[in-house]
């Protein structure tokens, strides 16, 4: 019985001593990446700079984690964020060798249950220190998917009654505690009961919820949840045996059935609309008639618990992503997040192929750069299939890539289910920032961005827009400042930059920004010509007042004052 974890497990390791192991393991959870030191290690799935960092974020991102080193190491790295309330992921040691299995941390996200899985895979055994799975063989704490505990407190109460030697019952079905060890006897006082009926809690007993209760809504009720667990409780049936909320389509995208959604903790799907009665029958046939206890709502009991991937379908999810210009570091945890969930990704072959590793299980559309409006219109339609699709871009995608074509696209369309996906716009480190940065701060005033790709543009409107920026003394960021199908461009916008700026104006010029062939160059306008540059290339060209001067490696720091006129004394 494997509790499966929501996310995908974080196999880390130091260096190459591990990594046989670390492959081991990671057949076992496919969906799991290695995370290998820079520098030590180069053949895996992440790379990190740095141990402690990394592996707090990943607790802190509710990542179960399998470290494959000193289980000391991993305590005293943790230790800072263990105290803060909030997640806490199954945390295992495994030896580098793979002869020992430390589960350290998250009992009852299942740390033994992993721990197990990954003891019997390496052929040696799990080192389980929680006495009450040792003495039962499984964590009563820590019901499968699909079961939810009545309350914690009280249940460890329980187990500690357990263990000091009490017998118990079991009433209800609970199949996974078939192979378990537990004391049972008939007469016991003690009892573990499963059912979805509301019951008041007592030191005797431990209750599990089966989350087989369906609630159908229409979404115009005033107070969805308070209404939803009223109705269930005129009813006798536990909140906690609620598996699903259930609206119909029309209403996919009402913020009042996401808010009650989430107020109760469950998800929420969507069927062809009808009454509530109507729409619990379409999604469940087998059933007998739901109980309809107020107008709007109607409650299905199913015999198992809900299987709610089979149920209707899910709101669609749409997220134009930003990669940052290359390095994962500059990544937002956000972005990373949204990859992990999606179930398509869309983009240009070369972004797609930097925003990897994928799953099996995920699917890559790659396209030419410039089929941006089709692509677009593809994500839509996938995403109103129900699917979590994902379109990236490199750097932000507001900036000369796809979240705009992403809107038009939208705007354009009357099909009301495209407009009913859940659309996001994440944003990313735009290759200005990340070339700035590296420099200094060359656009650390008032600044000008711009293509200097006519494609979607005439000409005429870029030398006007250069030559007003440049009369406005603003510092420029060129995108796209030259490629094979316009190779005089550049040297044109040069010629009118140099109408309003001194030869000695400082240039940064950031190739590959973030990625493996990472170049800087600062040099002067009078110097720059257009075979310094290529499509790789961001150019920033500084004001009249951005100043240069040397730092101690050699190169030089670039920075545009933050003040104009005269310096403030
Ligand atoms: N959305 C992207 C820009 C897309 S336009 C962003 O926000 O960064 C493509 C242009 O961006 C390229 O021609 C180049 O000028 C610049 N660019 C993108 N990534 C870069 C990188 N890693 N290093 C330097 N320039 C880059």
């Amino acid at each position: 019985m494997s509790t499966t974890p929501l996310n995908a497990p974080a196999i880390v390791i130091l260096g190459k001593g591990a990594l046989a192991t670390a492959r081991r393991i990671q057949q076992l959870y496919p969906q799991a990446l290695i995370y290998g030191l820079a520098g030590r290690v180069e053949d895996v799935d992440r790379r990190y700079s740095e141990f402690g960092a990394t592996l707090r974020q990943l607790y802190q991102q509710d990542t179960p984690i399998i470290a494959l080193c000193a289980a000391g190491i991993v305590i005293r790295t943790l230790a800072p964020v263990l105290l803060e309330k909030g997640v806490e992921p199954p945390v295992l040691a495994v030896a580098e060798d793979g002869s020992a299995v430390v589960p350290l941390l998250g009992g009852l996200g299942g740390v033994n249950v992993m721990a197990r899985e990954i003891a019997a895979s390496l052929n040696t055994a799990a080192a389980i220190t929680t006495s009450g799975e040792l003495r039962f063989g499984t964590c009563l704490l820590n019901p499968p998917a699909g079961y939810a505990l009545g309350d914690l407190e009280l249940g460890k109460r329980f187990v500690s009654d357990l263990l000091s030697g009490e017998s118990v019952r079991v009433e209800g079905a609970a199949p996974w505690l078939a192979q378990a060890q537990l004391p049972e006897d008939d007469q016991a006082q003690l009892a573990i009961h499963v059912g979805y009926a509301e019951r008041e809690p007592s030191d005797h007993e431990l209750l599990i919820y089966p989350r087989n209760v369906l609630v159908a809504v229409s979404g115009d009720l005033a107070d969805l949840a308070d209404t939803v667990k009223a109705a269930l409780h005129d009813s006798r049936i536990a909140v906690q045996a609620l598996g699903c909320l259930l609206a119909s389509k029309a209403e996919m995208a009402n913020p009042a059935l996401h808010a009650a959604a989430d107020a109760l903790g469950v998800p929420l799907r969507f069927t062809t609309a009808g009454t509530p009665a109507d729409m619990t029958r379409q999604v469940l046939p087998q059933l007998l008639p739901p109980l309809t206890p107020a107008a709007g709502i109607a409650i299905a009991v199913a015999p198992q618990p809900l299987e709610v991937e089979q149920i209707g379908c899910a709101r669609g999810r749409l997220a134009v992503i930003g990669l940052g210009p290359g390095a994962t570091d500059f990544m937002i945890p956000a972005v990373k997040a949204e990859l992990a969930r999606a179930n398509d990704v869309l983009g240009y072959e070369t972004y797609v192929r930097m925003a990897g590793p994928f799953r099996a299980d995920q699917v890559l559309h790659c396209t030419d750069n410039r089929e941006e409006m089709l692509r677009a219109r593809h994500a839509f339609e996938l995403a109103a299939e129900g699917r979590s699709v994902v379109v990236v871009s490199s750097g932000d995608p507001g900036v000369f890539a796809m979240a705009a074509a992403v809107l038009e696209a939208l705007h354009e369309s009357d099909n009301p289910d495209w407009h009913r996906v859940d659309l996001h716009i994440l944003p990313g480190v735009s290759a200005s920032l990340a070339t700035a940065a590296l420099a200094g701060a060359p656009l650390g005033h008032d600044f000008c961005v711009m293509s200097l790709s006519d494609n979607l543009k005439p000409w005429e409107i870029i030398e006007k827009r250069l030559d007003l920026a440049c009369q406005a003394d603003l510092a420029l960021a060129f995108y796209n400042p030259i490629s094979r199908s316009r190779p005089w461009q550049l040297g044109r916008a040069l010629e009118i930059v140099r109408q309003h700026r001194s030869p000695e104006t400082p240039v940064t010029l950031g190739r590959d920004v973030g990625r493996p062939a990472q170049t800087l160059r600062v040099i002067t306008l009078g110097e720059l010509r257009p075979e310094h540059v290529d499509m790789r290339t961001m150019v920033l060209v500084g004001s009249s007042l951005t100043c240069v001067f040397p730092r101690t490696n050699g190169e030089s720091w670039v920075y545009t004052p933050r003040w104009y006129g005269a310096k403030p004394t």
